[in-house]
Parts: structure tokens; C-alpha cells; sequence
């Protein structure tokens, strides 16, 4: 067991046995940053609900990209970027004098980057970025299978739903955060198999309740409490969950109530030597968050099915990752962003298909490159291992790319969801715009296409919005009153509930 300062925040953190075997195993020095900090640092090359009108620097066709127009890259529609009609960029030769996170940044400005991570088969489904087979959909995030959504993070299999994180194998869902099989949904949180209910949580095969905590297998409960069919319908009437009045005094009245319960998540489920939360089938998984299938890891957010791997966020089928955001489908892969079905890599970005690679960048199929340069077997291996011990003389080796090499803006990256540096005051909104007062209080009678023609102000975020057809629709059909804040404040309020370290 050793203390140790972070370099970072000063705070001190352990390396036990079990981690020095580790950094052994993987021949990579002991960290310098605490948990946390190497957390932050990694999720600022991650943007993953930040989107962003722009062309593409080689057909000049407009898409929307989670890079902006004026980011100082170049960015290529992902269609684009896959053909063979372009050669990466490559760094002449690796120059001892220089430092190696100079030259990678180098190469970096100049290597094309795809313009969003798609899972591909999106249909009318431009608005999203790490998602994939999404159809009818605006504003998916970090999901697959998607239908007629819109404003998900972290969802798969689910239809006709808004504003929902963290939902699986679900429909006609609103505001819903960790629930699983569930069907016409409102405010509910980490629910399984329920329908037809608002405001529960924890609850299981629940149906027809309302403000209920923790009930298996019962329906008709209003405050927990059974209740005769009619009277349950009548109470529900008398609640106006339609109106924005009534929905402010049900959720006043639910906080009150709920929160003589404990807020104990108990999902750490089939798991054997885990800690962390919202953890299922894992062993040996320790410090882990949102997470399913891992085999000896720790310090893992939000992936699913890795083995052996360290410090990963996003994504899974990752054996051997170490200090890695966004990967899927890799072996041996350390330092590394975006690098997909790819192994025995090290400092890399956005590489597809790639083997044996050490600080490149856009690659497709390739392997033996040094800085995008391609080299021999032999060459490679005799060049990587005197890189990585002037690395280590100059203390890079062992640390992931720093945050500032990024190329989204910190404000633009998960690292501002969950370690917000302070933004300047968001100045007042210029031409004309409306309060979100001025809204109508019940969805009955609101007239759809009069309100999407106005932008509103956010009162938690200050930036003007506007609502879409499709989302008032929505809440035409499900009985629910407009939201009176944007989106933005929607997922940041919705966020606070999904495990994460603490
Ligand atoms: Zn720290």
C-alpha cells in the first residue's frame, strides 16, 4: 500500500497490492493523479451532447458535427472519412529534442477527425453523437436502438420516450431515470417491470401508483397506501398532473414525502467483490459506476463487458484498457480516445482498425505508425522503446493527453458535466425572445405551432431555447405540461441521479 499526493489536487489517494500488480503487469509507472483527477482529465476528450452546425472540410457538405465550425481541425463527415481517398497526415520523424505530447499535438491540429461517433443507421436522425441504429430521433446521446425520441443519454431499446436517462427496453417513458421494461412512465427513478405509474421509485412489476417507494407486485397504491380502482382514478384526477401548477405541488409533495426513505440504490446485482454503484454481473470490480459484465477492473464508468482494465470511461468489449475514453472492441489499449477495434496501442485518437500504433491520429487499417509515420516491425518496436524511456525522463510516460490538447473546449465536454469550472455569467440574451412563464399551464388547448415559433429563456441556464413540434406532441399525447427549462437543465437536474463516482 503506498500514499501518494495527487499531482493535481494535492488530496492523497492509495495504489494498494492489487494496483501495483497491475501498473506492473502493464509496465506503466504509478499514477501521479488521484482517481478523480484522471477521470477529469480524460472525460475533456469526450463531447458527447454539445452539437454544432458546420461543413465538412473535404465535400463541403453541411452536417451537424460535436466539433465547432471554428475548432481548429480539420473535421470530415464520418462517410468521408472512411473512403480511401485520402492519406493521414504523418509527423516526419519522432525528435528527441522535442517532447512527445508537443509533436502528437502537432499532428493532432492537422489530422482529420470524424464528425460525430456514430454506431451508423440513423434515419431522420441527424441530432446525436454516440448512438447508433436511431430512428426518428433528435438529441440522442450514448444509446442504440432508439425510436420517435428525443432528449436521451445512456438508453437502448426505447420508443416513443423524452427526456429519459439511463432507461432500457422501455416506452412512452418521461423523465425517467434508471428504469428497465418499463411502459408509460413519468418522473420515476431505478424502477424495473412497472407501468402506468408517476412518481415512483424503486419499485418492481408495480402498475397504476403514484408517489409510491419501494413496492413489489402491487397496483392502485397512492402514497404507498391501497386504493379501490375508482378511488385510485379519482385521486389521480384531482392531483392535475396536466397542469404545470399541479405538476409543481405533486413533485413538491413527492420530495417531502420520499425523502423520509433512504436514497439506496440496491443494484449492485449478481456482482461478486464489487463496490461502486449500479453495477450488474461484475467480479472483482471495484470503484466502478453503471457498469454490467466486468472482470477484474477498477475505476470504470459507464462500460460494459471489459476484463482486466483500468481508468476507462465509456463503452466496452475491452480487455487490457488503461487511461482509455470511448473505447469498444479493443485489446492492450492504453492512453488512448476513440480508438475502436483496435490493439496493442498506445496515445492514440480516433483510429479505427489499427494494430501497433504509438501517438497517432485518424487512422484506418494501418499498423506499425509512429506519430501517423509508418515503420517496420522491427523499426517500430526499436523506435516505441526508446520514445517511451525519454518519455519516462521526462515524466509523460504513464500520463494521459492533457486536457488542453483536447479539441473540444472544456465548456463543450463531459468534464463540465460533472467537474464544472466556474463560466462566465451567460450574458442577456439579445432579440426577442419570451419567459417561459408566458407558457400555457395545462397542454390542453396549447397551440403547438404558435409556441414553436418563440425562443424562451432559460431560468436555470440563462441561453434562450426553443421547443420542437415533435416534443410538444409529446406532451399533448402523455398529458404532461411543458417543461419550464431547457433541455440543457433537464439532462444537468436528470444527471445528478445516475451512478457516478462521488
Ligand atoms: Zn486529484
Amino acid at each position: 500500500m503506498e500514499n501518494r499526493a495527487c499531482k493535481n489536487c494535492q488530496q492523497n489517494f492509495t495504489i494498494d497490492e492489487v494496483d501495483a500488480a497491475y501498473y506492473k503487469k502493464i509496465d506503466v509507472p504509478f499514477p501521479t493523479f488521484c482517481p478523480r483527477c484522471r477521470l477529469q482529465r480524460r472525460l475533456a476528450w469526450r463531447n458527447e451532447r454539445n452539437l454544432f452546425k458546420r461543413k465538412c472540410d473535404k465535400t463541403g457538405r453541411d452536417m451537424i458535427s460535436n466539433l465547432r465550425p471554428d475548432a481548429n481541425i480539420p473535421v470530415y463527415h464520418v462517410d468521408a472519412w472512411f473512403k480511401d481517398d485520402w492519406t493521414a497526415p504523418a509527423w516526419p520523424s519522432f525528435d528527441f529534442n522535442k517532447t512527445f505530447f508537443e509533436q502528437f499535438s502537432n499532428l493532432h491540429r492537422v489530422s482529420p477527425h470524424m464528425h460525430k461517433a456514430t454506431g451508423g443507421n440513423e434515419v431522420n436522425s441527424e441530432y446525436m453523437n454516440h448512438a447508433g441504429n436511431c430512428k426518428n430521433c433528435y438529441f440522442i446521446f450514448n444509446s442504440e436502438y432508439i425510436e420517435d425520441s428525443m432528449y436521451l443519454k445512456f438508453c437502448d431499446h426505447v420508443k416513443d420516450s423524452l427526456d429519459c436517462t439511463n432507461v432500457i427496453k422501455s416506452e412512452l417513458c418521461y423523465e425517467c431515470v434508471n428504469v428497465e421494461h418499463g411502459y408509460n412512465l413519468q418522473f420515476c427513478d431505478d424502477c424495473k417491470s412497472s407501468r402506468d405509474c408517476a412518481f415512483i421509485r424503486f419499485c418492481r412489476g408495480t402498475s397504476n401508483s403514484l408517489f409510491c417507494y419501494g413496492l413489489e407486485q402491487k397496483e392502485y397504491h397512492i402514497f404507498n397506501e391501497p386504493h379501490s380502482k375508482d378511488s385510485y382514478y379519482e385521486q389521480l384526477k384531482a392531483w392535475n398532473l396536466s397542469s404545470w401548477s399541479g405538476l409543481q405541488h405533486a413533485i413538491t409533495q413527492w420530495n417531502e414525502w420520499s425523502s423520509q426513505f433512504p436514497f439506496k440504490r440496491e443494484i449492485i446485482l449478481n456482482c461478486e467483490n464489487a463496490t461502486g454503484d449500479g453495477l450488474y454481473n461484475c467480479r472483482n470490480a471495484l470503484d466502478c459506476y453503471n457498469c454490467s459484465e466486468l472482470h477484474d477492473c477498477r475505476y470504470l464508468v459507464n462500460a460494459v463487458r471489459c476484463k482486466d482494465s483500468y481508468d476507462l470511461f465509456a463503452y466496452g468489449e475491452t480487455e487490457l484498457g488503461y487511461e482509455f475514453v470511448t473505447a469498444f472492441k479493443s485489446y492492450n489499449v492504453k492512453f488512448s480516445v476513440y480508438t475502436i477495434n483496435s490493439s496493442d496501442m498506445e496515445y492514440c485518437d480516433s483510429c479505427y482498425n489499427c494494430n501497433h500504433c504509438f501517438g497517432c491520429v485518424g487512422l484506418n487499417r494501418r499498423s506499425y505508425c509512429i506519430l501517423n509515420k509508418q515503420y517496420s516491425k522491427e523499426e517500430y518496436e526499436d523506435l516505441v522503446k526508446r520514445i517511451k524511456a525519454k518519455m519516462r525522463e521526462t515524466g509523460e510516460y504513464g500520463e494521459f493527453f492533457p486536457a488542453e490538447l483536447s479539441c473540444f473546449p472544456y465548456g463543450d465536454s463531459m468534464a463540465q458535466d460533472y467537474f464544472p469550472k466556474e463560466e462566465k455569467v451567460t450574458p442577456p440574451p439579445q432579440g426577442t425572445f419570451r419567459e417561459v412563464s408566458e407558457l400555457p399551464d395545462d397542454m390542453k388547448g396549447a397551440d403547438i405551432e404558435e409556441i414553436i415559433q418563440h425562443s424562451y429563456r432559460c431560468p436555470e441556464t440563462g441561453k434562450l431555447f426553443r421547443f420542437q413540434k415533435q416534443e410538444l406532441e409529446f406532451y399533448k399525447k402523455t398529458n404532461v405540461p411543458i417543461p419550464r427549462m431547457s433541455f440543457e437543465a433537464r439532462y444537468l437536474r436528470r444527471n445528478k441521479l445516475v451512478p457516478f463516482p462521488a
